[in-house]
């Protein structure tokens, strides 16, 4: 009996204050849970909804009464709240889960260490430009609950972290995208790869026969963890590799080819919209589920070409006396920044650090040998940076804020090079987060 549900909802953010819309929606008793301060505009909607909730702390035993929690991503496992949950055997799902039970709608999933933001608007963009009832959902905008309780719409594209991911027990997606699977957020993982890795496979539970996995075949943890398992959806790969697929997306002589069911779409590298290597996987898989949701060749093509790509990815911010500042604060782990470092094509100041989390930097030190003239470390504690880079390249200073980095980064470049913000890390030292790192160094380079 619905009726008889007892839903707590902890944390009062963006996907708790969806999940509590879309339950009292559904008749269910709902209470929310904040160990902070809820914001006035969150207050403001609850209050509005009439939905109760709690603030600056959790009350045990009514929390405790619970048929299912809702968490917040953000809310790690190992906290005592979490843990009482746990032993009373209450289950807690992901916001992600409870508002899959109340839609019909087709589900296109994108999971990967790093690309996932980029995949999932681009291909938003796509799907808008070809027409179809479309949300956008999951780590990003307003919360998938909050849509599924206000909107009607036949398709959503979902962004959908490993935090999500944990707390996934019967969602299914119809399309799951994997975009890579490299070392991230490790210290939630209780610092063990494979836990996370598991996590990010969870998209494909639930898949039936009729449903899809696009996956990047150039990655070979993705590879090998695919063919140790049985999926019963297709697989559907891209590749930068010249390898003619029968479904899928492949490079042939410099042009991308994006194939499905017979029919082809083909563009030259320079005609997307997105340049980097990284960046043409990612249209790689935006472009073959497009391809799976039957839009048009011709639509796919102009969306592919002209998609504006999004702020603190590899951004271009401006060029002062021909020294021209890249802004890539988004790179938070290694991999990100190996195709920043890829991608610039001229001698580069990098500006790197922040919070390390267990950073392996090995598999940088070829392109940073190659193309780094000079590290500004922008962090408190640049130790491992120091450590892993000190004998290659000249030069490594240290700073303390965007300003100072951009001011030493500008006397250090000469006219012809690139000054690169990829940090590599986290930015919670010293700034609120990857966009305010971002902004400032915009804010410092624009003020030169
Ligand atoms: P996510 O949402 O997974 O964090 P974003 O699209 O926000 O991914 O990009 C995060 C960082 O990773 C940026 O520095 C971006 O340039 C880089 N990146 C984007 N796509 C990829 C990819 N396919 N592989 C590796 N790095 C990528």
């Amino acid at each position: 009996m619905q009726n008889d549900q007892k839903i707590v909802i902890l944390g009062a953010g963006e996907s708790g204050v969806g999940a509590a819309i879309l339950a009292k929606k559904q008749g269910l008793d709902v209470l929310v849970s904040d160990n902070r301060n809820v914001s006035e505009k969150y207050r403001q909607i609850l209050l509005k909804h009439q939905i109760e909730f709690e603030e600056n702390g959790h009350q045990l035993h009514r929390i405790l009464q619970a048929t299912e929690v809702i968490k917040s991503p953000g809310i790690p496992e190992n906290i005592p709240i979490i843990k009482a949950i746990r032993e009373k055997k209450i289950p807690i799902i992901s916001e992600i889960e409870f508002a899959s039970r109340y839609t019909n709608a087709k589900l296109i999933s994108i999971t990967g260490s790093n690309g996932k933001t980029t995949t999932t608007l681009l291909l938003y963009h796509i799907l808008k430009n070809g027409g179809l009832n479309v949300g956008l959902a999951g780590n990003i905008g307003q919360s998938f609950a909050w849509q599924v309780a206000e909107n009607q719409f036949d398709v959503y594209v979902l962004e959908i972290s490993s935090f999500q991911l944990d707390g996934m027990v019967k969602f299914r997606a119809n399309i799951a995208i994997i975009t890579n699977i490299t070392p991230d957020h490790l210290d939630r993982y209780e610092n063990n790869f494979a836990f996370y890795t598991a996590s990010k496979l969870r998209i494909l539970q639930n898949q039936q026969p009729e449903d899809a996995i696009i996956y990047c075949a150039d990655d070979p943890v993705l590879n090998r963890e695919l063919s140790n398992r049985k999926c019963v959806a297709q697989l559907i790969p891209f590749t930068l590799k010249t390898n003619p697929l029968k479904n899928g997306a492949f490079i042939k002589e410099n042009k991308i080819i994006i194939k499905y069911h017979k029919t082809q779409v083909s563009m030259t590298l320079e005609q997307l919209a997105l340049q980097g290597k990284h960046n043409t996987y990612n249209s790689m898989a935006a472009g073959v589920a497009s391809k799976l949701m039957y839009i048009r060749n011709e639509t796919l093509k102009l969306s592919l070409s002209d998609f504006h790509n999004i702020a603190h990815r590899l951004e271009y911010v401006s060029s002062v006396h021909g020294i021209s500042f890249i802004n890539d604060s988004k790179a938070t782990n290694v991999n990100a920044t190996w195709y920043a470092l890829e991608y610039v094509d001229r001698p580069t100041v990098w500006i790197a650090g922040g919070v390390d989390k267990g950073n392996d930097y090995s598999g940088l030190l070829d392109l940073v040998k190659e193309k780094v003239k000079a590290i500004v470390c922008l962090g408190l504690d640049n130790r491992a940076i120091h450590a892993a880079f000190g004998d290659i390249v000249p030069y490594i200073v240290d700073t303390e804020s965007a300003e100072e980095a951009v001011a030493e980064a500008y006397q250090i470049a000469s006219k012809g090079d690139i000054v690169l913000l990829s940090p590599a890390c986290a930015s919670f030292d010293l700034f609120e987060n990857y966009e305010a790192r971002g902004n400032q160094f915009k804010k410092a380079v624009n003020k030169l």
